[in-house]
């Protein structure tokens, strides 16, 4: 006997057929006899209906002030309803079964409402009801905040619940299933060709998921590398018996790095900012974050570059799209103080990058990168890397050509 922890996403459970095929699926595990602890996200679109609720009475008045743990308590119902669902299917199939929210696991979260992360699990209850054979069906992306407030875990969170309540519960498997069938080697909606990899790293994924691949939360991926729980990714759109094994995301291992990039990962959520005519002097790069960081605000890719006026500098750096606004708003009132002479933007720009563990051993990936770019005439705005990635800010526009022109570059199609 096994424990496993099984996740569903929206498009799993869009509707009450797929509710009852998701409900075959962990039926079919029950009878293998494992115990199963299944976390479901809200039917898909819900959580999004929520949110314009919430954003269209927030744009009524200019009355300020936080309205996050309210935004919780109204986005937290999606998933609620999801596991009740389930459960009641499960039940109808003869197993048995139970919801369980946030608050009544606890999973405990500290107080970043709309944001929140989780500090602590105690599953005893939720041990004892699944020893006691019933299939434990716990609403995903939703805690208890430590003043005792629905919290949520941020968008796509649910995957952090499961791979979270997967290490709670010391399970040996965590399987989440989407609408894909495993993580690929770039988009395949852009490129036909994408491949499905078998395995990948922890790393490689947390990259892949920080730089736009949007099939799991990147605090998820975080999460099961620190704990060391090998996370399958798989899809529960397949009929009975003909599902294919997915991808599984675990520590690297010698085959992997033969590969020397494994996927091309692009985000459009990306907006530019240049400030010109610096003062080139040491403090004030410091100074210009520290502006950002007064705001919240995430400072991704950053290039400085010489100005033509003399002892002037020009810096070049991006943020997410939705920060721009709030972004300009703090340099302009910060512009006296930091020192520089104009501020431009652009917020149509995607980061396109490529990564693979096989960069650590492998010469050449930089060239291949740019030459492939450079035959499409593609022009790089900003480049950023790591030992296990390259990035490249382009024109969005170029997003699609970009992306196929790199996956041939290091044929992925044969990944
Ligand atoms: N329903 C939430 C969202 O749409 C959480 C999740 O699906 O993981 O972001
Ligand atoms: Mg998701």
């Amino acid at each position: 006997m096994a424990r496993i922890v099984m996740k569903f996403g929206g498009t799993s459970v869009a509707n009450l057929e797929r509710i009852r095929h998701v409900a075959g699926l962990v039926a079919a595990e029950v009878a293998d006899g494992h115990q199963v602890a299944v976390v479901v996200s809200a039917m898909s679109g819900e959580t999004n209906k929520l949110v314009g609720f919430v954003d269209e009475l927030d744009a009524d008045s200019a009355n300020g002030g936080a309205i996050e743990d309210e935004y919780d308590a109204i986005v937290a119902t999606g998933e609620q309803v999801t596991s009740g669902l389930l459960a009641i299917a499960l039940r109808r199939r003869g197993v048995k079964a139970r919801s369980w929210l946030g608050w009544q696991i606890p999973l405990k979260t500290d107080m970043a409402h709309s944001v929140a992360r989780i500090e602590d699990i105690t599953p005893d209850n939720l041990d004892a009801s699944m020893t006691d054979g019933n299939v434990a069906v716990v609403a995903g992306f939703q805690g208890i905040s430590e003043d005792g407030r629905i919290s949520t875990l941020g968008r796509g969170g649910s995957d952090t619940s499961a791979v979270a309540l997967a290490v709670a519960l010391s399970a040996d498997r965590c399987d989440i299933y989407t609408d894909v069938d495993g993580i690929y080697t770039t988009d395949p909606r852009i490129a036909e060709q994408a491949k499905r990899l078998d395995r990948i790293s922890f790393e490689e994924m947390l990259e892949l998921a920080s730089l736009g691949a949007k099939v799991l939360q990147t605090r998820s991926v975080e999460l099961a590398m620190n704990n060391n729980l090998p996370i399958r990714v798989l899809t529960s759109m397949a009929e009975d018996g003909v599902a294919n094994p997915g991808t599984l995301v675990c520590h690297e291992d010698d085959t992997m790095d033969e590969r020397v990039v494994s996927g091309v990962a692009y985000s459009r959520d990306e907006a530019q900012i240049t400030l010109l005519r610096l003062a080139d002097k040491p403090g004030t790069v410091a100074k210009i974050c520290g502006v950002m960081s007064d705001a919240n605000i995430i400072v991704d890719m950053i290039v400085q570059g010489r100005s033509r006026a003399e002892n002037a500098a020009n810096l070049t750096f991006t943020v997410g799209k939705r920060d721009l606004p709030k972004a300009l708003e703090a340099l302009e009132s910060a512009k006296g103080k930091v020192g520089f002479e104009g501020i431009k933007s652009d917020s149509n720009v995607t980061k396109v990058s490529i990564v693979g563990i096989g960069m650590r051993s492998h010469t050449g990936v930089a060239q291949t990168m740019f030459e492939a770019l450079a035959e499409r005439n593609i022009n790089v705005e900003v480049i950023a890397t790591s030992e296990i990635k390259i990035s490249v800010l382009i024109d969005s526009e170029y997003t699609e050509l970009a992306v196929r022109a790199l996956h041939n570059a290091f044929e992925l199609q044969n990944a």
